[in-house]
């Protein structure tokens, strides 16, 4: 059995997500390559060789691919299907985005955001926003299958897997890149990173938001998250909700601030290592889940910690 990863960039570097997908593919055989698709990726191509484990790292290169255009990643994908029989992608806006195309094109059941391989045709995924895993089996010859990178290991080093060109594709048929907008941050990545700090509604207002969550973030080294509530409400961007809608952080710590946790929200962050909660209502269902809660209101709160840290 040979599985394909594709590798999750942004042309530059590798992002662990790929390191994760491919623990996974490795419950599934012990072939494994690694497909980057993107433009300029040498360098990506060189940090995919060193994971342990990779038995052949595959570069394509186009314009299409660089831009991460669905459609252009999919037809690659869908060149090289031929070969293998799981394709595994980690379950990012883009990996969600390609995976069901390159499954309707081969005409079989896209499986979404595993967390577990029981077996080469078994595998456990959350629905319900998590309340409840599912166990799967497939019987489609060739699987598709994204991956919750959260729920796996990464990958060590230690690889030396050789690095080959193939060919890009169709590229992007009538989809036309027209541009991007990438928050420029010092802050590590939501999703990756190691602590999360987030401000929920309590926060009543992005000034707010901005003066208490954000400086806590920046005194922990932390990124920052929101619930949906502060989202909807305009107190913090889009991109920093987290939960069942929003992104799915498993970090060592996680600090929720003035966020009541209800499943939605726990759907993106029960998984984290450490829970601290601040909430004023003893009976917030946060408290159900956090390791180290305080009831307190965040006014107070947040200032002493941001204190006590500042004296440690
Ligand atoms: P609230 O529930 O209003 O909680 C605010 C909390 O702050 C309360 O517990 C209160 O006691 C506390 N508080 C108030 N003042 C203070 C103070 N001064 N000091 C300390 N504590 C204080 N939500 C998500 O977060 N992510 C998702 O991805 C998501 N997806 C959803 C998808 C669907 C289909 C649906 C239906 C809902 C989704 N939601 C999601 C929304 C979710 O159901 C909740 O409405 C939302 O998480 C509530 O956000 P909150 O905890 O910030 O607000």
């Amino acid at each position: 059995m040979a599985v394909l990863v594709v590798a999750d960039h942004d042309n530059a570097s590798l992002k662990d997500n790929t390191h994760k997908t491919v623990t996974a593919a490795k419950a599934l055989s012990g072939d494994v390559d690694v497909l980057v698709a993107g433009k300029g990726v040498d360098a990506v191509a060189a940090e995919a060789a060193k994971i342990e484990g990779v038995r052949k790292v595959l570069v394509a290169e186009s314009d299409a691919l660089g831009q991460h255009i669905a459609e252009a990643t999919a037809d690659c994908v869908l060149a090289l299907a031929g070969g293998y029989d799981a394709i595994l992608v980690p379950a990012t806006s883009a990996g969600k985005n390609f995976a069901p195309r390159v499954a309707a094109k081969l005409d079989v059941a896209p499986i979404s955001e595993i967390i577990e391989v029981v077996s080469a045709d078994t595998f456990v995924r959350p629905i319900y926003a998590g309340n409840a895993l599912e166990t799967i089996q497939s019987s489609d010859a060739k699987k598709v299958i994204t991956v919750r990178a959260t729920a796996f290991k990464a990958a060590g080093e230690g690889g030396s897997a050789a690095v080959e060109k193939v060919g890009a594709g169709e590229g992007a048929g009538k989809t036309r890149f027209v541009s991007d907008e990438i928050v420029k941050s010092d802050r590590p990545e939501l999703a990756a990173a190691k602590i999360v700090v987030s401000g929920g509604r309590a926060m009543g207002s992005a000034e707010e938001f901005q003066r208490v969550i954000e400086p806590l973030a920046d005194k922990l080294g932390a990124a920052v998250g929101a619930s949906r509530a502060a989202v909807d409400a305009g107190y913090a961007p889009n991109d920093y909700q987290v939960g069942q809608t929003g992104k799915v952080v498993a970090p060592q710590l996680y600090v929720a601030v003035g966020i009541s946790g209800a499943i939605q929200h726990l759907a993106g962050m029960k998984d984290s290592k450490v829970i601290v909660a601040i909430n004023k209502d003893a009976d917030a269902p946060i408290f159900q889940v956090a390791d180290y809660g305080l009831v307190a209101d965040y006014k107070t709160a947040v200032p002493e910690l941001m204190a006590a840290l500042s004296a440690a």
